[in-house]
């Protein structure tokens, strides 16, 4: 029997924007570049950001430095191994970058419990980083070329054993398309008072919904702890 938990990561697994966190730690030194708000391509913006901050002297050490300090969300760390201890798959899912994402992931101890990190491809080369985008797809009209997660999330599925459940974490807009297409025997848990909720909640006000999970709104991942594992919630988080 085989299960999978997906995650976003920026404002899901951590509190933060990891992009948002660099360009923020940049302008403290030089106003980095601006993002044009009419291309919808967000990766080569960020190649921009890691060029600007070699250039100003920033170190890999100064950058992964700012990445490693993102606090989690209240319960995710707790959440993530007791899925993994559960025989859960646990996917990250994101439209940030690995060296990011597995950098924060080797940090705080969870590299064992995450199963794959589906993003895109970053590395370092003479003290610069650099980035690819994680697909070039055009299937999907609603998302960006770099990253449709129903894409991501098919493909993944494509080489797995049949999951008999799956649950999907996330808040941004880009997690809408996904949530879309989860089977009705899925839950989806979007993160309350973010875009996602807020598309979710639009859709499920309409006579003909298009998101047909269950959906369960969280504040922090202690509701999600209570979801899926009921009969350990009061020992996982006993102030709950
Ligand atoms: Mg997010
Ligand atoms: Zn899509």
């Amino acid at each position: 029997m085989s299960r999978l938990a997906v995650f976003d990561f920026d404002r899901t697994i951590v509190d933060d924007d990891s992009d948002a966190t660099i360009i923020n730690k940049l302008r403290e030194k030089k106003p980095p570049p601006e993002f044009d708000s009419s291309s919808h391509d967000w990766t080569p913006y960020m190649s921009d950001v890691f060029e600007h901050a070699f250039t100003s002297g920033f170190s890999q050490e100064d950058i992964l430095a700012a990445i490693a300090s993102m606090r989690p969300t209240a319960g995710v760390e707790q959440l993530i191994s007791s899925l993994a201890t559960a025989g859960w798959d646990v996917l990250v899912l994101t439209d940030a970058n690995s060296v990011f994402v597995n950098h924060w992931i080797k940090i705080h101890n969870l590299q064992d419990a995450v199963t794959s990190v589906i993003t895109n491809r970053a590395f370092w080369q003479n003290g610069r980083l650099y980035i690819e985008p994680c697909m070039r797809q055009s299937a999907c009209a609603r998302c960006p070329s770099n990253l449709c997660k129903s894409v991501a999330l098919a493909q993944w599925c494509a080489q797995r054993p049949p999951y008999t459940s799956i649950v999907y974490s996330g808040d941004g807009r880009n997690d809408y398309c996904p949530a879309t297409n989860l089977p009705p025997h899925a839950i989806v848990f979007p993160r309350r008072g973010y875009p996602l909720d807020d598309m979710i909640k639009k859709t499920l006000s309409t006579p003909t919904p298009q998101v047909a999970a269950k959906v369960v709104p969280w504040d922090d991942c202690h509701t999600i702890i209570r979801e899926l594992f009921p009969e350990q919630s009061h020992i996982i988080c006993p102030t709950k």
